[in-house]
């Protein structure tokens, strides 16, 4: 996907504040945060949202879980935190490249807008 902007973050061609990386997944600041602590998850494979994935992605999914958890307490929020999948129009998607939200150190609201 030579014109998406998370796989130009991926490669390192856009320049991000990396938080964590191994070979399948890239962990970086969200440019707006919309919390004191806002990272977001990314594969480094190109799917377009959870949508996309497949059974052939379910490792991938499971492992990107796992790690966000780990950033998580990586970050201390120890307090709780909030992990978000946006997904499509009415999900409030507006990169598509499927990506997680990681929110913390604020109390979050239910139901979210
Ligand atoms: P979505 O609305 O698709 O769930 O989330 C996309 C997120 O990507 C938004 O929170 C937005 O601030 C973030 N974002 C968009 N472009 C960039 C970028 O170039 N760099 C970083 N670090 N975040 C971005
Ligand atoms: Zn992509």
């Amino acid at each position: 996907m030579s014109d998406c902007i998370f796989c130009k973050i991926a490669k390192g061609e856009i320049p991000s504040n990396k938080v964590y990386e191994d070979d399948q997944v890239l962990c970086f600041k969200d440019l707006d945060p919309q919390a004191p602590v806002h990272v977001l998850m990314i594969p480094k494979k190109h799917l377009d949202s959870l949508s996309a994935a497949a059974e052939e992605d379910a490792a991938l999914l499971s492992h990107m879980l796992l790690k966000i958890k780990d950033v998580a307490k990586e970050l201390e929020l120890d307090n709780g935190y909030r992990v978000v999948i946006n997904t499509g129009e009415d999900g409030g998607q507006s990169v598509k490249h499927l990506h997680m939200h990681l929110l913390g150190k604020r109390s979050m609201n239910w139901p979210p807008g």
